[in-house]
C-alpha cells in the first residue's frame, strides 16, 4: 500500500501525468494506464485531464467502461487503445459510477487492485476540481472575450443610435420641407384651377361675342351691298332726265328756241357748268357702286407697262399745259409686262393724274415711275408723284374713304366729289394690288400702284 500511495500521489499531480500513469498501469500488470471521472456537466465517463482525451472506437469504450460500472470491474481481451496502434487486451475497475480506472495491456486483476480502489474517490475528486477548474478558467475566458465583444457591440450599437438618432432628424426635418411644398402646391393648383375657370369662362363669353360678331358683320354686309345696289340704281335712274336738261340747255344755247341775250347766255353757262357737275358726280357714285355691289368685270391680258403709260398722256396734255406743268416718265424696263386690266388700271392712273395736276401749282412737275418691286420681283410699282401742295399727315388714310376731302372748297369749284381716291383704291384691290401714299406737305405727294405681274 505504501508504494501505490506514492504513485497514485505522483498520478494526482498534473505534470508528468503520463509517466505516472504508465509506471502506475505496469504496477497493475499492464503498460499503462487511463482514468475516466464522471463529467457533472455531460453526466458521462471522460478520461480525466491529462490523459489523452480522444478515443478511437469511442463505442466500443462506452460499451467497455458501462460494463465496468455495471460489474465493478471487467476485462477483454482486444480494446483500440486511445490514440491508435493495434488493439490489445484491456482491464477496467470501477468505483461506483464515479469513476473507472483501465489498465492497458491487462486483461486481469493485480493484486494492488482493491487498493487502489479505496484510493480512487481521492483520485477522481482531484480530477474532477482539476477539470472544474478548466472549466470556470475556459467560461471566465469566455466571458471575458463575451464582455470585450458585447462592450464592442454596444459601441457599435450606440454609433448606430446616433445615426439612427440623425436620420431621424434628417427624416423628420425632410418631412417637414415636404408638407410646406404640399401645401404651396396645393395652394398652387387651386388657383391654377380657378384661372383655368376664369379662362373657361372667358372663352365662353369670347365665343358668344364672336358669334354676335359674326351675326352682326353678315348683317352690315347685307346693308352695305343693299346701299350699293340702291345707288346704282339710282345714279342710273337720275341721268336719264340729267341728259335730257343738258340737251335742253345745248338746244337754248344754240338759239333753236329764238334769240338769247347775253345774261341768259351767261346764266346757261352756269347751268351748264352745274350740269356737267352733276353729271360727273352722278357717273362716280354710279362707279362707286358698281365696284361695292361686285357688279365690276375684269378682264386679265399681257399689258406692257410703257406703252399704256404713254397712251395717258394725250388724256391729260390739256390739264398740264392750262397750268403750264411739267410732265415726266421713267420705265426702268421697256419690255416689262404685267398681266392685268388695262383700261381699269388706266382709270387709276387716270385719276391719279388728275388730282396730281390739280393740286399742284402752275409750273410744278408731275411724273410717272414704273419698276420692279426689288423687295418683292412678283409685283410691279408704278408711282404717280407731284411737287403740289401735298396731303396733312392725318388725312393720309381717310382721303380713301368716300366724299372725304382735305379742303372742300375744290368741290365748290366743281371740281369733283372725294370719290376718286376710293374708287382707285377698289379697283387696285379688284385687281389684286394695293394703292398707297405717301406725302410731305412740302415736297408734294406720291401715290404708288401695287400690281401682281401674273
Ligand atoms: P377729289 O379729287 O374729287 O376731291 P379724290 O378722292 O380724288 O377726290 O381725292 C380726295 C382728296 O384727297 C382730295 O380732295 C384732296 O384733298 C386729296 N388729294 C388727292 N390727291 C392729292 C394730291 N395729289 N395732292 C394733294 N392732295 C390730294
Amino acid at each position: 500500500m505504501g508504494g501505490l500511495i506514492d504513485y497514485v500521489t505522483a498520478l494526482a499531480r498534473t505534470e508528468n501525468r503520463r509517466a505516472a500513469a504508465a509506471a502506475l498501469g505496469r504496477l497493475l500488470g499492464g503498460h499503462g494506464l487511463i482514468v475516466f471521472v464522471r463529467d457533472d456537466e455531460v453526466g458521462v465517463l471522460l478520461p480525466a485531464p491529462g490523459f489523452p482525451q480522444t478515443l478511437r472506437s469511442a463505442r466500443e469504450w462506452r460499451d467497455f467502461l458501462r460494463t465496468c460500472v455495471a460489474r465493478g470491474e471487467y476485462g477483454v481481451d482486444a480494446l483500440a487503445p486511445p490514440e491508435g496502434g493495434i488493439a490489445e487486451p484491456a482491464y477496467g475497475f470501477a468505483c461506483g459510477d464515479e469513476a473507472v480506472v483501465v489498465v492497458l495491456g491487462a486483461r486481469e486483476r493485480a493484486e494492488d487492485v482493491e487498493d487502489m480502489r479505496r484510493l480512487l474517490p481521492l483520485l477522481a475528486s482531484t480530477f474532477r476540481g482539476e477539470r472544474a477548474a478548466a472549466h470556470s478558467e475556459a467560461q471566465v475566458r469566455v466571458a471575458r472575450d463575451a464582455a470585450t465583444h458585447s462592450e464592442a457591440l454596444a459601441a457599435a450599437l450606440e454609433r448606430t443610435r446616433g445615426d439612427l438618432q440623425r436620420a431621424l432628424t434628417d427624416a423628420r426635418q425632410a418631412q417637414g420641407e415636404l408638407e410646406a411644398a404640399n401645401h404651396m402646391l396645393q395652394a398652387q393648383a387651386s388657383e391654377l384651377e380657378a384661372q383655368a375657370m376664369e379662362l373657361e369662362l372667358q372663352t365662353t363669353e369670347l365665343q358668344n361675342a364672336n358669334v354676335s360678331l359674326e351675326e352682326a358683320r353678315a348683317a352690315a354686309e347685307a346693308g352695305n351691298r343693299a346701299k350699293s345696289e340702291f345707288l346704282a340704281t339710282m345714279s342710273h335712274e337720275l341721268r336719264t332726265p340729267l341728259n335730257a336738261i343738258g340737251g335742253h340747255v345745248q338746244l337754248i344755247q344754240l338759239g333753236i328756241h329764238g334769240p338769247v341775250s347775253v345774261a341768259q347766255r351767261a346764266a346757261l353757262l352756269r347751268v351748264e357748268r352745274s350740269y356737267r357737275h352733276l353729271l360727273g358726280l352722278i357717273n362716280e357714285v354710279l362707279n362707286l357702286a358698281r365696284i361695292e355691289a361686285g357688279r365690276l368685270e375684269f378682264v386679265l391680258k399681257e399689258v406692257r407697262v410703257a406703252e399704256m403709260v404713254a397712251d395717258l398722256h394725250p388724256m391729260i396734255e390739256s390739264q398740264l399745259a392750262s397750268k403750264r406743268q411739267r410732265y415726266e416718265v421713267q420705265v426702268s424696263e421697256p419690255d416689262l409686262v404685267v398681266r392685268t386690266d388695262r383700261e381699269k388700271v388706266q382709270q387709276i392712273l387716270l385719276n391719279l393724274l388728275s388730282n396730281a395736276v390739280k393740286f399742284t401749282g402752275p409750273e410744278g412737275v408731275v411724273s410717272v415711275y414704273c419698276d420692279v418691286d426689288h423687295h418683292a420681283p412678283g409685283w410691279v410699282l408704278i408711282t404717280v408723284r407731284d411737287t403740289g401742295i401735298g396731303i396733312p399727315e392725318d388725312k393720309l388714310t381717310s382721303i380713301f374713304e368716300p366724299f372725304v376731302q382735305v379742303d372742300a372748297s375744290h368741290s365748290r369749284e366743281g371740281q369733283g366729289a372725294g370719290l376718286g381716291l376710293a374708287i382707285s383704291r377698289d379697283l387696285a384691290r379688284g385687281l389684286g394690288g394695293e394703292l398707297t401714299v405717301r406725302s410731305a406737305m412740302v415736297g408734294g405727294s406720291a401715290f404708288t400702284l401695287r400690281l401682281p405681274r401674273t
